[in-house]
């Protein structure tokens, strides 16, 4: 079914949540025992996160560069199979603009569809981490909203070289990523918003957003989203901090503020499990007040931690 659908004929806030393949080498198995604690909670979907291909370059002894692949997480498609088939569970794959051509695209929607999946999230995707800047591959799409313009092409019966026939109809369901704190590429959240709005004028039906740790930023989004004339459900996306490290590392790598309250409680911890009591219980606040808001779906990014995870949910729904 789906997400839009799952949100409508709710009648109180649902619980969904991210998971990330497993490294390669690492078993799936291992990866779906791990989350299956988490069906207790009733998901109606489950997103699955892509990541594109890194490389680094390899010098040989004549001097040459030898470009080596890096990637780590493949198995976005097969992991979506295997949740549907294991769970009866919705799965949402994203699937990115980076190191994709239109025609990959299409291609890659065609598995999707044909192996049952209905809800896919639209993102254009970081540089790899050897580049400075994102570049679109060559006939690739520069921007989510032009991922999301092909997507819904595709709802239509529009293919790439076939511009005259109406071909088989997907029917795809369509999210995109919305920043409460801004995306660090955008000069200015209004910026931002108009770029949220081309996403949604394209066709998406509705929003999931970064991680944030203070609520108002949320709320505050929600407003400025629904000012500007944008009425798709706003999926809150929520993750409970659980090592000292990420004091530093989530608002580096995802460009949020971490509120000073959760810093004072953070910093007074002598141990991680310590750390981890306090990001378990400010999750819990974070999730019962979004509730009382009356947010759709209370979104977890678990990051191969579902423990954690079920431990604010059991505590919330
Ligand atoms: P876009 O909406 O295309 O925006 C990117 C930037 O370009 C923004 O600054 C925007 O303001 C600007 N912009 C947009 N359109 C235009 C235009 N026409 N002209 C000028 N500027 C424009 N990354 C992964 O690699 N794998 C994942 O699985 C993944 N999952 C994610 C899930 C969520 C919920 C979120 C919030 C992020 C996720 N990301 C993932 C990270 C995401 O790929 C990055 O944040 C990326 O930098 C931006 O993606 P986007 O879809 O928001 O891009």
């Amino acid at each position: 079914m789906k997400v839009t659908e799952y949100l409508k004929n709710a009648d109180k806030t649902l619980f969904s949540f991210e998971i990330l393949p497993p490294l390669k080498g690492q078993s799936l198995t291992n990866l779906l025992d791990g989350i299956a604690p988490l069906m207790d909670f009733n998901p109606p979907f489950i997103d699955v996160t892509y990541h594109r291909e890194e490389y680094m370059y390899k010098k040989h002894p004549n001097g040459l560069l030898e470009k080596i692949s890096t990637r780590k997480r493949p198995g976005t498609v097969g992991i979506c199979a295997a949740i549907m088939n294991k769970f009866k569970v919705d799965a949402v794959p994203h699937l990115l603009c980076g190191g994709f051509s239109k025609e990959e695209t299409e291609n890659a929607l065609i598995d999707l569809y044909f192996i049952g999946v209905e809800n896919v999230l639209a993102l254009r995707g970081d540089a790899p981490k050897l580049e400075s800047n994102f570049v679109p591959e060559k006939d690739g799409h520069h921007y989510a909203s032009q991922l999301v313009e092909q997507i819904i092409g595709m709802n239509h019966g529009k293919y790439l070289h076939d511009e005259t026939e109406v071909g088989f109809q997907t029917d795809f369901c369509v999210g995109v990523a919305g920043y409460p704190e801004k995306h660090f590429e955008a000069p200015s959240l209004n910026f931002d918003l108009k770029k949220l709005q081309a996403k949604i004028d394209a066709g998406a039906d509705y929003i999931v957003t970064q991680m944030f740790f203070d609520n108002q930023k949320y709320f505050d989004f929600v407003e400025k989203v629904r000012a500007a004339g944008i009425d798709a459900p706003i999926i809150p996306g929520l993750k409970p901090i659980t090592t000292l490290s990420q004091i530093v590392n989530l608002p580096k790598t995802f460009f949020l503020d971490l509120p000073d309250d959760l810093l004072t409680a953070l910093e007074k911890c002598k141990s991680n499990a310590d750390v981890k009591a306090v990001g378990i219980e400010w999750a819990i606040q974070q999730s019962k007040e979004l509730i009382k808001y009356g947010v759709p779906t209370l979104h977890y990014y678990t990051m191969s931690k579902a423990d954690t995870t079920y431990k604010v949910a059991k505590e919330v729904f």
